[in-house]
């Protein structure tokens, strides 16, 4: 059934204000006690008795610089994320406070790290089965080179360890001996120099080769994550008993005893930035999941589209009770 409109009648008008006024005195003296949790249970109830009438507040927490952002940019992606709710219904749903109730992070770990040496690979990864196998192969051939490399690399480390050992044991023996010939001291410098190019060669191969080891690594964990969050929609039991249960997760919306918070972990482009934002302010607005794949509400960053579609807007307007 849909919910019923608020009761906008005032009653008595003199009730209404001595209730008002202890309602105040009494919050005022719990808010003393208990700021903070009070802080988010009456933020979240006034929200259910009028929501979307008071603009959420919000502040920037967390700022990690390894993302390449700067906190200005950052705001202005906040902006625009706020904008793609406000705009089609034209109403203020959020606003920036330097002490604003919502705290939005922008916390740098594994994720953003996968990101970034993606990008530095030359990928650009979606969260779509497209992506996914196009990533598979880029890891494949990646995984081919890596033994090609290695393949040169083993035997040419043997020969070396095969030359240094009769290199040392000949220039042992020439110590030994009073006299060596000036040819044999000429062929063990030559061959004393040849070695030490040699070593410098193997040592970036195996720079090279360990770097590449990395890479690796980090594809294969995209792939992981990728293919967890993609399979999800296919097969939710699969969750239970899963001791990870995560998805390749961008932002993060939490409301709990401390407070409200909007945690940003990944984006590979400004305009995915924004998407993310706006997809954590609309459960800041108590939005649900949605199952459209375009739309801002749905759990995976999918699409392109910086505006909301038409499912996200019908569920704004019944959060916000407009008709
Ligand atoms: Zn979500």
């Amino acid at each position: 059934m849909a919910s019923k409109p608020m009761d906008k009648k005032p009653r008595s008008a003199q009730g209404m204000y001595s209730k008002y006024i202890f309602g105040i005195v009494l919050l005022l003296v719990l808010g003393f006690i208990f700021r903070e949790s009070l802080g988010v249970r009456w933020r979240l109830l006034s929200a259910d008795l009028f929501p979307c009438k008071n603009p959420i507040t919000y502040s920037i927490g967390a700022f990690d610089t390894r993302f390449g952002i700067s906190k200005e940019s950052f705001l202005k992606a906040v902006r625009e994320a706020e904008t793609v709710w406000e705009k089609p219904i034209d109403r203020e749903l959020f606003s920036y406070a330097p002490d604003g109730y919502l705290r939005i992070n922008l916390v740098y770990d594994y994720r953003q790290n996968t990101t970034q040496t993606l990008q530095r690979l030359g990928f650009k990864v979606d969260q779509n089965k497209a992506s996914y196998e196009a990533l598979k192969q880029n890891y494949e051939s990646m995984v081919s080179q890596f033994e090609q490399t290695k393949s040169v690399l083993e035997p040419r480390m043997e020969a070396f360890d095969i030359r240094r050992n009769i290199y040392e044991s000949d220039v042992r023996r020439a110590n030994r001996q009073k006299n060596i010939s000036k040819e044999e001291y000429e062929r063990l410098r030559a061959e004393g120099d040849s070695l030490e190019r040699e070593i410098v060669v193997l040592n970036e191969m195996r720079a090279d080769l360990r770097k590449k080891v990395e890479d690796i690594n980090v594809l294969a964990g995209a792939l992981n994550d990728l293919a967890k969050a993609l399979n999800l929609d296919v097969a939710h039991y699969n969750e239970i008993g899963d001791s990870f249960g995560s998805e390749f997760t961008q932002g993060l919306y939490e409301s709990h005893g401390e407070g409200e918070g909007i945690t940003i972990f990944q984006y590979n482009s400004y305009g995915k930035l924004v998407r993310v934002l706006a997809h954590e302010l609309g459960h800041a607005l108590s939005l649900e999941h949605l199952d459209n794949a375009g739309a801002i509400m749905y759990r995976l960053n999918e699409g392109d589209n910086e505006t909301i579609t038409l499912d996200d807007l019908l569920a704004l307007k019944t959060r916000c009770r407009i008709k």
